[in-house]
């Protein structure tokens, strides 16, 4: 073991620690639900991102269940290496038809969609706007890019504010690509990313966009298609990413475009060409969740009532719920510490709610991040609003 190694990162760690930034994943007993078994506690789950249940439905595991029988566990090989199983092409063709586009290529993860598309679209010619709270993945694709990016630079507008994309397009004229990228529903405060101007600044000065759908898809569109369909804006987005690891339950990211993006991507996407296939079994299960999202409106209607419900009840209690417009619920609290306890008491009232720091938002912007998902019941909510004033009335009086 190196000891400059080792007593650095002992260090940071402290440091993280004092600035209460520090995090530990809590071991959870039962399948992700509305109600869990946490660290051995049973709390009501309002952390999860399995917005329709789908992680834990019974159609979806049978298929995960019969696909292990026919196709084995592994698909043993990156896909352009081994060969692709046939289940891969049919959760993408079924993915395609989904999304109203002409082609999907699936990434194992949203965040390696990002990571891997991104720098393959762009050279060291273009630029790439990218809206301040966009999420740490696309961040970290656009950091792989040989384009112009920085924000020390000008290519970086202020949150959902369309005069400043409009001056970034107007100052990258000289470019040869354009990119504009932008999540669809911003993931700590709930918000939807206004993409029809965005999409009309594109046209106007020919760049090209890419929404992250991650928390669009199965929440906003037909059937939960996301932000395209929610918009009517088919056939003007050039990548359309959604994951395959939030409503839909299971794993997995892909980019939804035309059949020459996906023949791009095969070809120099790194993420599918040097990293292996998800397991057979995560693409039946995926078809399987696709076929319940699109035949089933219980559960994301179930969703969205749920979602009005508990941020009518936050905001006629006086929660500051900070203007969202999805099922995602922020809390704000503001000061990291004051999070943090709350975190805690709510905890010990049998309500698991995370708080959210830096650096996942910004300094001195921290909030409980609530998502009220398909699986609650009207009492798990109700019960989770007695304990927020509970522990909000203490936290007053103990100042
Ligand atoms: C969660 C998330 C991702 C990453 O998706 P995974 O499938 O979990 O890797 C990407 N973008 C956004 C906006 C997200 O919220």
């Amino acid at each position: 073991m190196n000891a400059t190694l080792q007593g650095w990162l002992a260090d940071e760690i402290q440091s993280l620690k004092d600035q209460n930034l520090y995090k530990v994943p809590r071991i959870l007993d039962t399948p992700a639900g509305g109600r869990v078994t946490m660290d051995g506690k049973e709390v009501i789950n309002l952390s999860s991102n399995n917005y329709l249940g789908l992680a834990n439905h019974p159609k979806v595991k049978q298929a995960a269940l019969e696909s292990i029988e026919r196709w084995g566990v592994g698909a043993g090989a990156v896909r352009w290496i081994g060969g692709t199983m046939e289940v891969h092409d049919e959760l993408e063709r079924r993915l395609a038809s989904f999304k109203h586009t002409e082609a999907v290529l699936v990434f194992t993860g949203g965040f390696t969609a990002n990571s891997g598309t991104i720098p393959a679209v762009t050279t060291k010619e273009d630029v790439i706007i990218s809206d301040e709270l966009n999420h740490a993945s696309i961040i970290d694709g656009v950091r792989l890019s040989a384009a112009q990016y920085k924000k020390s630079d000008g290519w970086v507008y202020a949150h959902k504010d369309m005069d400043s994309l409009e001056d970034c397009l107007k100052r990258a004229g000289h470019f040869k690509k354009r990119m504009i990228i932008t999540d669809g529903v911003f993931s700590m405060d709930g918000d939807i990313a206004p993409l029809p101007e965005i999409v009309r600044l594109a046209e106007q000065y020919d760049a090209f966009v890419m929404v992250d759908d991650a928390h669009a898809s199965g929440v906003l569109g037909k059937n939960g298609a996301g932000s395209t369909s929610h918009f009517d804006l088919y056939g003007r987005v050039d990548i359309q990413l959604g994951t395959l690891s939030k409503a839909l339950g299971v794993i997995g990211g892909y980019i939804a475009g035309s059949s020459v993006m996906k023949d791009w991507l095969i070809n120099r996407g790194r993420p599918y060409l040097f990293s292996t296939a998800h397991p057979p079994m995560v693409a039946a299960a995926l078809i399987a969740a696709l076929d319940v999202m699109e035949n089933d409106p219980e559960p994301m209607r179930r969703l969205w009532a749920n979602a009005k419900r508990w941020q009518e009840m936050l905001a006629a209690n006086g929660f500051d719920t900070m203007g969202t417009e999805t099922p995602i619920t922020p809390v704000y609290v503001g000061d990291e510490g004051d999070a943090q306890r709350m975190e805690k008491m709510l905890w010990e009232e049998g309500v698991y709610a995370l708080a959210i720091v830096f650096p996942t938002v910004g300094r001195g912007k921290a909030r409980l991040r609530t998502m009220p998902n398909a699986t609650h019941t009207e009492e798990d909510l109700d019960n989770a609003l007695q304990a927020f004033i509970r522990v909000r009335d203490k936290l007053r009086a103990s100042v």
